[in-house]
């Protein structure tokens, strides 16, 4: 049983965009932690701990994190959730999961969360990776704290202050009249497909980096290259900004560095796809 929908109508709609979270959540600074009892996001890894002994699966409530070891990681306030005072707490590996705990992989290929769930856990993700890797300051090395009412951070040592990173990405989904463009890395499962994707390079606009990109992992020159939409993919803080464009020239040439294989496959008979949740899907099938 899926908890998630079968299609998103447009991709703001997707999990991880803000959008699946505006009615449930809203966020806050880590300095608004009114005390009491709350919700607790607690991750294990790329993992969402979740009551999951009803129908669908909710967030644990308690005045402390409802675990018998936690990290030693402080608690960070996020927001309200449904109300509620929510926390946010790296769990470590070594933690065993009480019984009526689960813990759901952000990244299954359909998660057994609901969509708000999904987007929350994935913007904990982000978050925790944020804390990560802030704690100190990238001018001077520095301890760095939280500037007041901001996720942002000042320096303690120099005058630098530092706000989250949000990486830019494109992917692009590739038509040849009847064909779409669908690659593989050596990682993946075999005939499971996605599309060519990368970080936008310095001085580049997106269509640039799109260009680019294909170019680089698979030779061809493409032409016509639309904007559709984007997904936050909070894995570990990068925004996907999704293309389709049409093949101009050239021939396929892997780029054995991060392909084992890029193939034109006929629309009416596709390999694995890439899920339902990435905005990969979403373009695939705006192609078809
Ligand atoms: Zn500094």
């Amino acid at each position: 049983m899926s908890f998630l929908p079968a299609g998103y109508a447009s991709p703001v709609d997707l999990p991880f965009n803000r959008a699946s979270l505006k009615d449930h959540f809203k966020p806050e600074a880590p300095d608004a932690d009114p005390g009491g009892a709350g919700v607790w996001v607690l991750l294990q890894k790329q993992s969402l701990i979740v009551v999951s002994g009803g129908s669908a699966p909710t967030l644990p409530t308690a005045e402390r994190a409802p675990l018998d070891a936690v990290s030693s990681a402080q608690p960070l306030y996020i927001g309200r959730w449904q109300g509620q005072p929510c926390r946010l707490l790296a769990v470590s590996q070594q933690v065993p999961i009480p019984q009526h705990l689960t813990a759901e992989p952000l990244l299954a290929r359909d998660p057994h969360l609901t969509l708000p769930l999904l987007s929350l856990g994935g913007l904990g993700h982000m978050i925790l990776h944020w804390e990560t890797v802030s704690r100190h300051c990238g001018n001077c090395g520095g301890a760095m704290i939280h500037l007041d009412g901001e996720w942002g951070k000042q320096c303690q040592q120099c005058p630098a202050t530092h706000f989250p990173r949000i990486h830019p990405c494109v992917i692009v989904s590739i038509q040849k009249d009847d064909q779409l463009l669908l690659v593989r890395k050596a990682e993946w499962p075999d005939n499971r497909f996605g599309l060519v994707a990368g970080f936008v390079d310095f001085g580049e606009n997106f269509e640039e980096a799109v260009a680019r990109e294909v170019r680089e992992e698979t030779g061809i020159e493409i032409c016509n290259i639309r904007y559709i939409g984007s997904q936050c993919w909070p894995f570990p803080s990068q925004l996907m900004a999704g293309f389709v464009a049409d093949y101009r020239a050239g021939e396929l040439v892997l780029q054995d560095r991060e392909l084992s294989e890029a193939e034109w496959f006929d629309k009416q008979n596709l390999p694995t796809l890439p899920p339902q949740r990435s905005i990969a899907r979403y373009l695939i099938d705006a192609a078809r």
